[in-house]
């Protein structure tokens, strides 16, 4: 028989505090994306981190399907199309690909590999919006997009392909109707954190660092372990800016031509960047039940004979299969410790252990993979008692992140402090508003303004740092990715 206690694997993974070998190193031993391809900033996405990634998105499909439509648009941008826009060309022509050749043939018109949708979708929105009574238009898509990175690329967080960009786009009659679908747009994008169990922070951004083309811009953001903002979503509103480039007019009750008003808004798999750096912790992987590939894993504890424990194993997982629940039982020779170690790397919410003892009293042991909790359940009703407790580790894995990102958050009266909060997060300093003190303030501090948040964290009272001036507006500033 085999020595199993000499190759017993020990644990590789970095301790957190050190985020971002940690965050590396994660990436690998959980399976989540392989970095090895041969193209910077290109990764590829293993067995293991698409599933994580097929639950995550099928949360904002969910939240999405209610009122938009799902749709394709392709990945080549004509170039005549793409240089409509004057302020969209300036903000991304320097990180455009472009295909310039077919076979051995020049192409006559250049096309770009999509930075992003807009002008792609908008020359089909001017055919496809003739009258008030089709608008409005909402449609959304799931595609990889292409950007020429040139600062340290990093794996789900700053790509040369953004594999996983949810870009939605809608069109509307007029200027508030697509004011309110930004806020409805912001209003899905916290939801869909929600249910990852992220806090988030909702603001407007500075003038200066809007979508290229866009009258504003609002944009979420979350707190990662290493004191950085992460830019998880982000809400346009485009008013009739490319409306009037790509001729999108309805014609309203009275029979007239109007120019419509248009949104877009996105997420990428930061988001998963987002949910594996937050609660992930020592141990590996920490993941909320709804988006875990495996929810619950059964290991049998066996001494000596074990047919009955192995019966008994078979048959919980049975029943968890019955209800839907996505479970694992682990038969295999390894000794529990080095199964436990193995399923707590993948971040499954839940473990069932089933030993002698347990069975003598028609029970399991489940443990809590977020907080090591272990409680005795009756083995009669282990679906329920699984499925009674998924709604619960969401919400202790929110709170506890919330409490985290709440507790670096600085309230800050001078520049200088500014300089050293943001060393610990965000810091939450008054601002007048005005665009020249802002660029001081990012100037001497060093990091950029987030923006006005919505909600308290945004109003307060003090004076600017720069003009001296009275004013009820805070900004939070912070290191951002
Ligand atoms: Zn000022």
């Amino acid at each position: 028989m085999a020595e199993k206690q000499t190759d017993e694997k020990k644990a590789v993974l970095p301790a957190k505090s050190d985020f971002s070998e940690w965050y590396n190193e994660l990436l690998m031993v959980g399976e989540i994306m392989d970095v090895r391809y041969p193209v910077k900033g290109l990764y590829v996405w293993f067995p293991f981190g698409f599933e994580v990634r097929k639950l995550t998105y099928a949360v904002i499909r969910e939240l999405l399907d209610k009122d938009h439509k799902e749709a394709l648009f392709p990945l080549l941008i004509p170039e005549t199309e793409f240089m409509k826009e004057a302020e969209h060309i300036k903000g991304f022509e320097n990180e455009v690909y472009w295909v310039t050749r077919g076979g051995k043939n020049e192409l006559d018109v250049k096309l770009a590999l999509r930075p992003t949708s807009e002008t792609a979708i908008y020359p089909m929105y001017k055919i496809w919006v003739r009258s008030h009574a089709d608008l409005p238009i909402k449609i959304y898509q799931i595609v990889n997009t292409f950007r020429y990175e040139t600062k340290h690329t990093r794996p789900l967080i700053r790509l040369r392909e953004i594999t996983s960009f949810k870009e939605a786009h809608t069109v509307h009659a007029t200027w508030d109707e697509a004011a309110l679908q930004v806020k409805e747009a912001v209003r899905i994008y916290q939801e869909f954190y929600r249910r990852l169990a992220i806090p988030t922070v909702v603001s407007k951004r500075p003038d200066w660092d809007k979508f290229p083309g866009a009258d504003y811009t609002m944009a979420v953001d979350t707190l990662m372990p290493d004191n950085k903002t992460l830019q998880v979503g982000t809400a346009h509103h485009l008013a009739d800016n490319f409306a009037k480039t790509f001729d999108i007019k309805y014609e309203d009750i009275k029979g007239e031509q109007k120019y419509a008003h248009q949104t877009c808004y996105g997420i990428s798999e930061r988001s998963i960047a987002a949910l594996i750096s937050v609660h992930g912790d020592d141990k590996g992987l920490v993941f909320p039940p709804e988006v875990a590939p495996v929810q619950v894993v059964i290991i049998p504890i066996l001494f000596g004979k074990s047919d009955e424990i192995t019966r008994a194993c078979r048959a919980a997982a049975e029943r968890l299969r019955a209800e839907g629940i996505r479970g694992a039982l682990d038969e295999s020779d390894e000794r529990p410790g080095a199964k436990y170690y193995k399923w707590e790397m993948k971040g499954v919410p839940l473990r069932v252990e089933i030993g002698p003892r347990d069975l003598k009293n028609n029970a399991a042991t489940v443990v809590r993979r977020d907080t090591g909790a272990k409680e005795s359940v009756p083995l009669d009703n282990i679906a329920g008692e699984i499925k009674n407790r998924f709604e619960n580790i969401r919400r202790s894995l929110f709170e506890r992140a919330e409490r985290s990102m709440r507790e670096r958050i600085f309230g800050c009266s001078t520049l200088e402090e500014v300089k050293d909060k943001i060393q610990e997060g965000i810091a939450r300093i008054p601002w007048c508003g005005e665009r020249e003190c802002g660029l001081v303030m990012e100037n001497e501090v060093g990091a950029g303004i987030l923006g006005v948040p919505e909600g308290e964290l945004g109003r307060g009272a003090g004076t600017c740092p720069v003009c001296g001036k009275g004013t009820e507006l805070m900004a939070i500033m912070a290191k951002t990715y």
